[in-house]
């Protein structure tokens, strides 16, 4: 996933990246996280006259765990697509008066290497929800004595009426 940023812009070259790349170390310490499988990187690397593109799509097979009642969630084909522009650092003191836009779509390199994997990884950890749900109605887990709710209800009393909603009951009486 590496290329030589002069060369692809200055000969216009094409690659394609078939690859699947190893991301269980990225998640290490996430209890939300099961299981994932290789990574598989899609993409088309363009060089173009002064800046490079890769674009396609990241896949995996992603096993969360619930962040109410932690059983695996469902659904695990994860399609991510990848759209990002490289082009080479400009010279820290290049006051030529074009008046490049400081905020723009480019991601700047230092260097002629262009490596694609951190890209492709934080990608990858963009995508992955904060709280992933088993569904959208998951009952949780008791707050008292863990069992799952999903599953069958507990006797637990764990209703807490907050004292602020007792006014509003009233102002919804008919
Ligand atoms: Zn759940
Ligand atoms: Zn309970």
């Amino acid at each position: 996933m590496q290329f030589r940023m002069q060369e692809m812009m200055a000969k216009g070259l094409k690659s394609t990246i078939q690859e699947d790349l190893d991301v269980s170390g990225l998640f290490k310490g996430r209890i939300d996280v099961i299981r994932t499988s290789p990574l598989h990187v899609s993409l088309e690397v363009v060089g173009h006259d002064g800046f490079i593109t890769a674009d396609g799509e990241l896949s995996a097979d992603l096993e969360l765990a619930c962040s109410r009642c932690l059983e695996p969630t469902k659904g695990h084909n994860t399609v991510i697509p990848f759209f990002e522009q490289f082009k080479p650092a400009s010279k820290g003191d290049a006051e030529d008066g074009t008046g490049e836009d400081e905020d723009s779509d480019f991601v700047e390199i230092e260097g002629d290497k262009l490596d694609l994997k951190p890209f492709v990884e934080e990608a990858l950890q963009l995508f992955m929800p904060f709280a992933p749900l088993c569904d959208d109605k998951c009952k949780g887990l008791c707050q008292t004595c863990g069992q799952n709710l999903n599953e069958r209800t507990c006797g637990c009393n764990n209703e807490r009426i907050d004292p602020r909603f007792d006014s509003l009951k009233d102002l919804f009486k008919d």
